[in-house]
């Protein structure tokens, strides 16, 4: 019999997530804080449940997309959370970025109630999780995986089984490390090219035809161009992701001074912008700073 799929938290990624599933066939049973949120899924077929206990009740696989470590903790523990239904071998797959201490505790919390879990933290960004291409990088048991997989497929182009749980969570948040440190460097080439007098379309269209190009480049270089900034990622995601990363670095004696600087960066942005506005909007520092428009 087909799998029924819960998920829990429709956001900016959530949501596209949710959307591919439920197109791929799959019965599909979801909650969020915001109603609201569901109601195309709702229209679309999907059934809406009070909460995450509910959503639980009524799925084989339960795969939650929360905005933290603090949200993931009390969709899993609170009074009417995932973990307090007894599971006759239920699966909960975290696709949040999370951190990987806190995910190996609630694994082990999980296992107890009866539960498989995995994490399976997603790297790409909105566009892609609309398109069903997302990389999504997968922690824990393989053959749990192995059994997860066609629900996975229906989200992601590439999936990678990184190792045991938690490993999945330590190389999301490097990649995003990589990714705000690429956006900074772009935003300061930018800068310097438009303060040389170059045209700003002119600068973009060469940086990405140039062994100077990144992901980054391709993908966030026409939203500051079009002074959208909007690539579907705020910056108080960013941030999490930059303390997140700079935990990291200090539990494993390892010199992030790069990241460092660019997680100052992100909280100088979130106190003159707001935690809520795209995180690309970082470059717009730069921008005032220097008196320069990098949009064409
Ligand atoms: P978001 O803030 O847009 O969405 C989070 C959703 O969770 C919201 O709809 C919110 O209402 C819901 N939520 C929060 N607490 C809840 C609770 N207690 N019960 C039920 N629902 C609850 O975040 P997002 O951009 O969709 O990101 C989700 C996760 O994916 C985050 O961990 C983020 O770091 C990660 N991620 C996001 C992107 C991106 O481009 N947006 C890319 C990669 C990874």
């Amino acid at each position: 019999m087909q799998k029924v799929i819960g998920f829990i938290g429709l956001g900016n990624v959530g949501y596209p997530l949710a959307k591919n599933i439920l197109s791929s066939g799959y019965d599909l049973h979801v909650t969020d804080l915001e109603s609201k949120k569901a109601k195309e899924l709702i229209s679309s077929g999907a059934m809406w449940c009070n909460n995450a206990k509910q959503v639980t009740e009524s799925s084989d696989i339960i795969i939650t997309s929360l905005p933290n470590v603090k949200a993931v903790a009390e969709v899993a523990e609170s009074e009417y959370g995932i973990l307090q239904v007894q599971s006759e071998d239920k699966i909960w797959v975290d696709m949040s970025t999370s951190d990987s201490n806190e995910i190996i505790r609630l694994s082990k919390l999980a296992n107890k109630q009866g539960f498989r879990m995995l994490e399976a933290p997603v790297t790409g960004g909105v566009p892609l999780a609309h398109q069903g291409e997302i990389t999504i990088l997968v922690g824990g048991d393989k053959s749990t995986y192995q059994e997860t997989s066609p629900i996975l497929k229906s989200m992601g182009k590439k999936i990678i089984h990184v190792g045991a749980i938690g490993t999945a969570s330590v190389m999301k948040v490097i990649t995003n490390l990589l990714a705000f440190n690429h956006l900074w460097a772009l935003g300061e080439a930018m800068t310097l090219g438009n303060k040389s007098g170059i045209d700003n379309k002119i600068l973009l269209d060469s940086i990405l035809s140039s062994s100077g190009s990144s992901f980054v480049t391709e993908t966030e270089g026409p939203k500051i161009l079009d002074g959208t900034y909007d690539y579907g990622f705020t910056m108080a995601l960013a941030l999490k992701d930059l303390d997140l990363g700079s935990k990291l670095g200090q539990r494993l004696n390892v010199p992030l001074e790069m990241t460092e600087n660019v997680r100052e960066k992100f909280l100088e942005a979130i106190n003159t912008y707001g935690s809520e506005e795209w995180s690309t909007k970082v470059v717009k520092l730069l921008e005032d700073q220097t008196g320069t428009r990098l949009q064409s």
